[in-house]
C-alpha cells in the first residue's frame, strides 16, 4: 500500500484502489473443460474463480461445487464429465460484478454477502477482483487510526 493510500480516509478510496489486479488472478475461459477448471480450483486453493470470454469480457464465475454437483451421479462421481463438459455449460450465470470507479462503501456492500466481487471498466472488460479481505483491512486501518 503506498503512503498516499494509507493515509487516505475510507470515504476516499475507489475500489480501484484496493483490488487484486486481473495478471494476478486465477481465471478460466467459457471453452475451457471442466477438468482444467478443477484443476485450477484446486491449484490456487480457491472456492470459485472468475470466468472470462474470448476478448477477456467477464462472463460469470465457477466454483468447486458446482462443478462436483455436475459430475455426480447416483452412486459415484461420473469423472468421463469432466473432459467432456465445458465451463459455458455449468457457468453461474448470475453477474455479480462492481465498477473499478465505485466508492469504497459500494465495494463493502458487495462483499457482505460475497467473499470476492469481480471489478470491470466501463466496457466491461475484467480488471480484477475485490475481496472481502481487502475490505476489512481497510476497516481495521481506520478502526486503529481514529
Ligand atoms: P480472500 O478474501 O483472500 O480469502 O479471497 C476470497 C475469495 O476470493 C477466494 O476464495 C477466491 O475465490 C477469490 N480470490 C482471492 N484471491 C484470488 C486470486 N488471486 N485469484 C482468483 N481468485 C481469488
Amino acid at each position: 500500500m503506498s503512503m498516499t493510500q494509507k493515509d487516505r480516509q475510507l470515504s476516499d478510496l475507489t475500489v480501484n484502489d484496493l483490488m487484486i489486479s486481473s495478471e494476478k488472478v486465477a481465471h478460466v475461459q467459457l471453452n475451457n473443460p471442466l477438468e482444467h477448471a478443477l484443476l485450477v480450483l484446486v491449484g490456487s486453493g480457491y472456492f470459485a474463480v472468475p470466468v472470462l470470454d474470448e476478448s477477456l469480457k467477464l462472463a460469470g464465475s465457477i466454483s468447486k461445487t458446482v462443478i462436483l454437483d455436475q459430475i455426480l451421479g447416483i452412486d459415484r462421481f461420473e469423472v468421463e464429465k469432466l473432459s467432456e463438459l465445458k465451463v459455458h455449460e455449468v457457468i453461474e450465470k448470475k453477474l455479480i460484478s462492481i465498477d473499478q470507479d465505485a466508492s469504497f462503501i459500494d465495494g463493502l456492500k458487495m462483499v457482505v454477502d460475497n467473499p470476492f466481487v469481480c471489478v470491470v471498466d466501463g466496457e466491461g472488460y475484467f480488471v480484477g477482483i475485490l475481496t472481502r479481505r481487502a475490505i476489512l483491512k481497510e476497516v481495521k486501518r481506520d478502526y486503529y487510526q481514529q
